[in-house]
């Protein structure tokens, strides 16, 4: 049994929920936060056989990528699918949960994992949704501290820089105090200006990691009164955005790549515009409905770009622009959903011995086939 809100505090580890879009609704949709979980159900989506399929299976927590609450309710009752849903739901003690743009946006979340399936390489984030106010740290530390202080300050954040982290600045020096009538020095004497051998450590903190990241610091810092100077730098850094684009290790035609992604995929039909024997080799993605970052993709210079569901006169935009386009399917660029969601929470499971099942829903939930 494993707690709902630590369960939740797990996941959003991997997607906060303040890095989902403004317009989106994630977090926890039905239940109660204090609730004891055992069975955990992922999906991509929740309809009613997936909720049958989770009673049948006597499930605790529904973890879902599209939230089944999106547009608001105006009631709950039992003539609309979204009604009975959600009061089976209660009656039989099911939690529903939904991490939807704050995956897909997620460093290690949706379309990293597409990318990576599709053997794209060396990526960026294709279209930048959130920047974050940067700040600089620089603290004080006796030497032999240093290595804990960088050691903490990394574990909560600080020092990341583009992909790099546990990036840091440091250098030796003197430090001098003078020690007042109502202190108790780590070291040396009330009344005696001491001088002590300390590292200056610089690194770099995201706004939003401030307050956990000095916490931290001043909890293993030796000083009574720790000196850090703490300013806000002017740039911005790039922290969280929709879509990837990258590069596969080889140049390859459009045709062959479309081979391999169904096969990858496991698809059985390609919506393509383009010339198939364009060679491929910087490639834009976008899990999901992706057709506003057509432009943005041709732009950037990618020689493909795949997503799902775009409509007829978008497809023509891509035409216009001469940018080969594969439409592989919402459904077939999201349902990777399940996978992630199950990796991450078994991996969780295994670290911290967390007494809980997880499946993955078998239901398909593709309201399109293919003849
Ligand atoms: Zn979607």
């Amino acid at each position: 049994m494993y707690n709902l809100q630590k369960l939740i505090s797990t996941l959003a580890k991997l997607a906060p929920h303040s890095d989902a879009m403004e317009w989106d609704n994630v977090g926890l949709q039905v239940g109660n936060y204090k609730s004891e979980i055992k069975r955990v159900m992922v999906t991509l989506d929740i309809n009613e056989k997936v909720l049958k399929e989770a009673i049948q299976a006597d499930i605790d927590l529904i973890i879902s990528h599209h939230p089944l609450i999106f547009n608001g309710l105006n009631n709950i009752h039992t003539q609309t699918a979204k009604g009975r849903i959600i009061i089976k739901a209660i009656k039989n003690n099911i939690a529903i949960y939904s991490t939807h743009t704050n995956m897909d946006m997620a460093k290690g979340g949706l379309n990293d994992l597409l990318a990576e399936k599709l053997n794209i390489t060396n990526t960026e984030i294709l279209s930048l949704q959130k920047e974050t106010k940067l700040y600089k740290l620089a603290v004080y530390v006796p030497i032999k501290y240093s290595e804990e202080i960088k050691k903490t300050l990394f574990k909560k954040g600080a020092g990341h820089i583009g992909d790099y982290s546990n990036t840091s600045f440091s250098i030796q020096g003197e430090g001098t105090f003078l020690p007042g009538e109502n202190t108790d020095p780590y070291t040396g004497k009330k009344g005696n200006l001491e001088k002590v051998k300390e590292v200056k450590i610089e690194t770099v903190v995201f706004e939003n990691k401030i307050d956990n990241v000095i916490k931290a610091m001043l909890k293993v810092h030796p000083y009574e009164e720790v000196a850090y100077d703490l300013y806000r730098l002017p740039q911005q850094s790039k922290y969280r955005g929709m879509g990837r684009i990258g590069f596969l290790q080889r140049k390859i035609n459009l045709e062959k790549y479309c081979e391999k992604i169904k096969d990858i995929l496991d698809i059985k039909k390609l919506k393509v515009r383009g010339n198939m024997d364009d060679e491929i080799q910087k490639v834009a993605l976008c899990s999901g409905a992706g057709a506003d970052y057509i432009s943005l993709s041709k732009a950037k210079g990618a020689d493909l770009y795949i997503t799902g569901d775009v409509k007829y006169h978008e497809a023509q935009l891509a035409e216009e622009l001469d940018l080969n386009l594969i439409d592989a399917g919402h459904f077939e660029t999201e349902i990777i959903f399940k996978d992630l969601a199950f990796e991450y929470l078994q991996k969780a499971k295994n670290k911290d011995r967390l007494e809980i099942e997880i499946i993955k829903s078998k239901i398909k939930t593709n309201p399109w086939s293919y003849y």
